[in-house]
């Protein structure tokens, strides 16, 4: 489904290499995990998988479902299926949550060629929703993250994904910090959305939250490049052995 060939990727402003070569195939129905040390690049693929400005492909290519999306803006990525968890989720003062989703939802549908939701039908959905992750209904009427907790923050972004359906869902979890609480939080809310159609690419620097979404296959990544790949097992040998073993394997 997401197959990502020899993508090297630099800065568009200095000239460093970030990513140099990176290959991965993300299967639909799978979990796949991306462990790896500080600065190796794992931020860099999901920012230029998202659309980020300031990020240059040199080489290589990134398809769903066969087709680019390197080449999409990031509304034509969301269209196309693909949904990327922020870190940082943005604060919209003024603009309700619910007229926020439902706008995204819209959005999506119509660059998609589908009929509108009708407003009746969101409101089934998103309750329905909301009570499956255990969001509280007032929270959807507050301004989008505004005076939001971090795990309020955190539900709010897997409602988003809840409501946005995507084919692929990319979560970078890496350096925020995650308290256990909150880590559990996306756990369920990954969890709860795993299905035969839909992949997931978990960026996490913590084997802990792999404790808690199992993944169907777990990647290294070193110095912008994936120098293992292998099963759950491979998250707890990280764990008990740290990198540097895995980077002198590779050298
Ligand atoms: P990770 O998420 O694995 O910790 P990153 O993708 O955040 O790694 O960073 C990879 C490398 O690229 C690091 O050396 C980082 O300092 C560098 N880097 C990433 N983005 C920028 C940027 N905008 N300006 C300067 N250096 C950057
Ligand atoms: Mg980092
Ligand atoms: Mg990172």
């Amino acid at each position: 489904m997401l197959e990502i060939k020899n993508l090297h990727v630099k800065l568009e402003e200095e000239d460093k290499q970030i990513l140099k070569g990176v290959n991965l195939t993300v299967e639909a129905g799978k979990v796949h995990a991306i462990m790896g040390p500080n600065g190796s690049g794992k931020s860099t693929l999901s920012y230029v998988l998202s659309g980020r400005d300031g990020y240059e492909v040199t080489e290589g290519t990134a398809t769903l479902d066969g087709v680019d999306i390197l080449d999409m803006d990031p509304e034509e990525r969301a269209a196309a299926g693909l949904f990327l968890a922020f870190q940082y989720p943005v604060e919209i003062p003024g603009v309700g949550n619910m007229t926020f989703l439902r706008t995204a939802v819209n959005a999506q549908r119509k660059a998609r060629g589908e009929e509108e939701m009708s407003s009746t039908e969101f409101l089934k959905t998103i309750r329905a929703r909301a009570k499956d992750l255990k969001i509280d209904q007032d929270m959807l009427k507050r301004p989008v993250n505004v005076g939001f907790s971090g795990g309020e923050k955190k539900r709010n972004e897997i409602l988003q994904m809840a409501m946005l359906e995507p084919r692929m869902c990319i979560l970078d979890e890496t350096d925020s910090g995650l308290d256990v609480d909150a880590m559990k939080l996306v756990a369920d809310g990954v969890n709860a959305l795993r299905s035969e159609g839909r992949g997931f690419l978990v960026i996490t620097h913590y084997q802990r939250l792999l404790d808690h979404i199992k993944p169907d296959v777990v990647h290294i990544m070193s110095n912008g490049r994936i120098i293992k790949t292998g099963g759950p097992e491979l998250a707890l040998e990280v764990e008990n052995q740290g990198y540097e073993h895995l980077k002198a394997e590779e050298a």
